[in-house]
This record gives structure tokens, sequence and C-alpha cells, in this order.
């Protein structure tokens, strides 16, 4: 009988190294079990080459977020740049360009910002850009490293009309300058988030800010189901989802934690997380709150990289009260994205020169155009 033909030995290791990265995968979920009325069923991306298929089920309950939350704070920071290394490149961090095309006036009562109507912040309210303007400044974006455009008003809703088909107008043209182009124009319907696709929106902004909890406390115009019912809107339409919150509105830790699990519960997951450190504007009911500290911070950065493992989290307003050390941390905990230039919509932002400083001490590097960014 001919001797069984020996497996070569790069195949058993290959199968070695597969099932042992799948099983450390699965153990940072291990711990997981399904307790009480919280829980929630979340698809976990699990690393590219996973020996059956790129995803896999996992439960994630409520206790399971608290645990990681509370978890001390190098072991959270190494487990989270672990998952950012398996699902991302160190070093390539996407630079984005903000702008808002209609600023303030905005009926809205959402306590952390300066544009709404009924605070006295000084931000006067403008009517919307006209697209050759906004082109413009998108040329300028691109021309200074950013792959991702996105544009901003301060409206509770769209409204169908001349407004909207202007802003139909600027998703195709900066479409046409080969960038990412991304809106934040308040709820949206089904029929208006469709148009947008077809104008070749790539992303809608359309953040839960913060738990469902919380939520109330923040913002009395509209509910957290229709933030949700929005993102719904957004998703059947084909473009990608970006949404995060606002850390450091005196929201406690089970607050963030409530919220890290609903926006890691999305299904299909937001292929965008924006965490965004509150700016306190003078005028509006939170203008006097305190600077969230850096570690609670990155705290929340590492704990949504390790949630949403695909996602690009985003480093968004609060970064000028970061020191370079503190963004670092965050990189290193997985946030690979930045906003650049000095204005954040209304507030500050670093300036573009100390941006590219830190690039260059750190060897950075702007990442190139996502082209694709869905989930499956
Ligand atoms: S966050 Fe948006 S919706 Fe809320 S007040 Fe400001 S502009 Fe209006």
């Amino acid at each position: 009988m001919p001797a069984a033909k020996k497996a070569p030995r790069f195949e058993k290791t290959s199968m070695k190294s597969m099932l042992s990265s799948w099983a450390e995968q699965f153990s940072l979920w291990s711990n997981c079990s399904i307790q009480g009325d919280n829980r929630s069923i979340i698809r976990i991306p699990l690393r590219a080459k996973h020996p059956c298929t790129s995803y896999c089920y996992a439960f994630v309950t409520i206790q399971y977020v608290r645990e990681l939350y509370h978890t001390p704070f190098l072991t959270l920071v190494a487990q989270a740049s672990r998952v950012h290394e398996a699902n991302h490149t160190y070093n390539d961090i996407q630079r984005c360009t903000l702008l808002s095309v209609k600023t303030g006036g905005c009926p809205e009562d959402c306590a952390y910002c300066p544009q709404a109507a009924r605070y006295h912040t000084g931000v006067k309210a403008e009517k919307l850009m006209r697209t050759p303007e906004v082109l413009e400044a998108a040329r300028n974006a691109k021309a200074n490293g950013a792959t991702r455009f996105c544009m901003g008003a301060a409206w509770r809703e769209v409204r169908d009309g001349r407004d909207f088909d202007e802003v139909l107008e600027m998703v195709r043209g900066v479409t046409d300058l080969g960038l990412e182009a991304c809106a934040t124009l308040g709820m949206l319907t089904e029929s208006q988030a469709q148009r947008l696709k077809e104008a070749g929106l790539y992303a809608y902004n359309h953040n839960l800010d913060t738990s469902r909890n919380f939520y109330s406390e923040i913002i009395h115009t509209r509910d957290y189901d229709d933030r949700l019912n929005t993102i719904q809107h957004v998703r059947d339409a084909g473009i990608t989802v970006c949404c995060g919150g606002i850390v450091g509105m005196g929201e406690t830790d089970e607050d963030r934690i409530q919220f890290l699990l609903t926006l890691a519960s999305l299904d299909p997951q937001p292929e965008s997380v924006p965490i965004n450190a509150l700016v306190a504007v003078p005028g509006t009911p939170l203008g006097e709150r305190e600077q969230i500290d850096a570690f609670s911070f990155v705290r929340t950065i590492a704990c949504a990289r390790i949630l949403m493992p695909k996602a690009k989290v985003r480093l968004s307003a609060g970064r000028l009260s970061l020191s370079e050390e503190a963004q670092t941390l965050a990189f290193l905990a997985g946030a690979n994205s930045i906003f650049l230039g000095d204005k954040l919509l209304t507030t500050p932002n670093p300036e573009p020169d100390a941006d590219y400083r830190l690039f260059e001490k750190l060897g950075l590097e702007p990442s190139a155009m996502t082209t694709v960014e869905h989930s499956a």
C-alpha cells in the first residue's frame, strides 16, 4: 500500500495559525453570556482570514460592554490596538474636511450646539452656500490631502425644494472631484435618501449623540427613534452610515456603555464612527461643562474600536483640547481619521500646520481614497 502523502508543512502551520488566530479572536468574546433583558446580538467581523467566513455571530451583552469599558486602561488600549492592527493598517489615517454649508438658525434645541437659534452664541444664521463656493472649498480640501468632504447644514430635517436641489448639485460636484461626499442635513425621508444616493452621496452622518436614556436631557425637539429611523433610511438607500456621538456632556459611564452597545448593535454596523469631545460653547446649556479628561475620551475610542472592528473611528470635535500625546494615544487605541481645517462647522479645530507637524512626527500616512466601505 503506498504510503500516505505527508501534508506539506506549511499547510499544517497555516491551519494551526489560522485556528489559533480564530481562537484568540473568539476568546475576546468568550466571557459573553446572555443575561437579563439588555442583551444584544451583534455581528463581529473577525480577521480577514477567518477559516470559514469573515463574520461570526457573537452575543454581546450590556454586561460584556460594561466589563470592557472598565478594563484597566493599559490592557484596554493594548486590546484595542490588537483589534485595530488585525483590521486596518497602522499609520494610515484618513483626513477629512467638514464644511458648514448652511450655518445657524436651527430650530432644534441640542444642548451642545451653538447653531441652535434659541441660544445666544454669536453664531449668525446664514443662507445655504452656493455650489461653486462649496466646490472651491472641496478642491482646496483635496489639495490639502483630504479624501472625504463633508457638508453640514443646520436643519432639523431636509425639505424638498430649491435648497435640497442645490445640495444634490453639491454632492454631484464633490463626487466628480473624486472625493468621498458626505452630508449631514438632519432627518431624511426614504425618498430623500434615495435622491442623495442617486446624486452620488457616499456617506450620511447622523449621530446618536449619547445613550437613549441621557438623550432626553440633551435634546427635546426630536427623539432617539427619529434618529434611528433616519439611519435606517440611509442604510436602505445604500449609502454608508456615519454615526457616533459626543462625550463629556455630563453623561455617566453607564450612558457611554449603553451608547456604545446601541451603536455596535446596528446591523450592519456603521462604516464610520465619529467620537467627539464636547466643545463647551458659551451661551449653550452646556457652555460651562468641564472638558472630559483625555483618558476617558481614549477609553471610549478603544471600546468603539473593539466593538466595531471594521469602522473608521474618527477623532472629531474637541481635538483642540487634546495634547499631541493624547491624540497619539487615541490613534494607538484605534482612531484612524481626523478632520482637517481650523474649524469644524462653527467650533475651532487645530490649525492644519499643527496636524501636518503631528503627522510628520508620528510618520503617519494620509490614507488613500476608500472605494468600498460597505459591510457585507
Ligand atoms: S446639532 Fe444639528 S439639529 Fe441640533 S441644533 Fe445643531 S444644527 Fe440643529
